[in-house]
């Protein structure tokens, strides 16, 4: 439900407290596939060298559904800038990403979102804490200071670095929505199960936990039905839109003998076109996770627009782009119009 209309705009809580809420994802993967972003290194030095790009990403993302526009600072954290040697950038960067997702929000009356993400530093002693909680703190700062509705901490594999990024956003007062990245053996690296870390999340103060990144609808399913059990408030699910499956669970783990790269076992990052969800299928995930009254929805890595607009269609909405929805009656060959010519008609058997 985005709010176009006149009042003030709704937050975060009272959205989920009314519906669903689709925050469409994925802006490495979609930036890449542009040619605007590298794959390997995945740094989003797309918002200073084109922030228009940026900025038409979010409306399109917005136009086809979404309600929440995610400032794209997704590994703009400062170890991410130190392996590529530009540290430098690391305040610029942010600031404009947040000021360019600030705008698209305001011009949509969609809400604003702060991010945060895995730092890749963290370990289990006391100076990787130390580490992580500085490199979230100047982040979360930088969000606050822009105005964000609310943050997003997401793609965490560590529980115990989920948590310290719960803590830093909950100083801030900004709601937290906290979603891990669970890999083949689907647990946190301490070894939680899903629907252990995002209880625990949600005992620290988190407004939703759930998943997202890593696992498709079909490996992701099972996993959000055990934690719509554990938890009592608000569940996330974003899935890569990608056909992993019981023997290759995430998209790390995928392969195609026929369809690789060259010589190398895996399909990610740049191999996994033969894997893309198709619309309809990404619509089922919509029904089936709404059906376990799981009420913070999008996609991830790998999302288009169209995916979006296909999950806020079987959600009940009717987002701007679904005046483009696909409508084959008029189609040349396929169609049924009546004005249609009529030897195209029978021709469709050759097509
Ligand atoms: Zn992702």
């Amino acid at each position: 439900m985005s709010d176009n209309g006149t009042g003030p705009k709704r937050g975060l809580l009272e959205r989920l407290e009314a519906g669903p809420v689709i925050c469409a994802e994925g802006y490495l993967f979609e930036f890449e596939r542009r040619g605007y972003l590298q794959a390997g290194a995945y740094v989003p030095e797309v918002v200073l060298e084109h922030p228009e790009l940026v900025a038409q990403l979010h409306r399109e993302f917005v136009h086809a559904g979404s309600d929440v526009v995610e400032a794209f600072t997704y590994y703009a954290h400062r170890e991410k800038l130190r392996l590529i040697g530009k540290e430098h950038l690391l305040e610029a960067m942010n600031q404009q990403a947040l000021t360019i997702a600030r705008e698209v929000a305001a011009e949509t009356g969609a809400l604003f979102a702060g991010n945060i993400c895995n730092t890749n530093v963290f370990a289990p002693d006391d100076d990787a804490r130390r580490a992580v909680r500085a490199m979230f703190t100047e982040q979360v700062a930088w969000a606050v200071d822009a105005g964000v509705d609310f943050i997003i901490g997401e793609t965490f594999q560590w529980g115990e670095e989920a948590l310290l990024a719960l803590d830093v956003i909950q100083a801030t007062g900004k709601p937290a929505v906290i979603t891990f990245a669970m890999h083949q053996d689907l647990a946190t690296r301490e070894d939680w199960s899903p629907a252990e870390a995002c209880r625990r999340v949600e005992d620290q103060g988190a407004a939703v936990a759930g998943l997202n990144c890593i696992r498709g609808p079909r490996t992701m399913l099972p996993a959000l039905a055990d934690i719509r059990q554990s938890v009592k408030g608000y569940v996330a699910a974003l899935p890569v839109p990608y056909r992993t499956h019981d023997e290759q669970p995430t998209f790390q783990s995928l392969h195609d003998p026929e369809h690789g790269h060259g010589d190398q076992e895996r399909s990610f990052p740049t191999a996994l076109d033969p894997f893309v969800c198709t619309r309809f299928e990404i619509a089922d995930f919509a029904r089936a996770a709404a059906a376990l009254d799981i009420r913070y929805l999008g996609v991830c890595c790998g999302a288009g627009p169209h995916h979006i607009r296909s999950m806020a269609e079987a959600l009940g909405r009717t987002p701007p782009a679904s005046r483009y929805t696909a409508d084959m009656s008029k189609h040349a060959f396929l169609g049924t119009d009546p004005t249609l010519k009529q030897e195209n008609q029978a021709y469709a058997e050759q097509l």
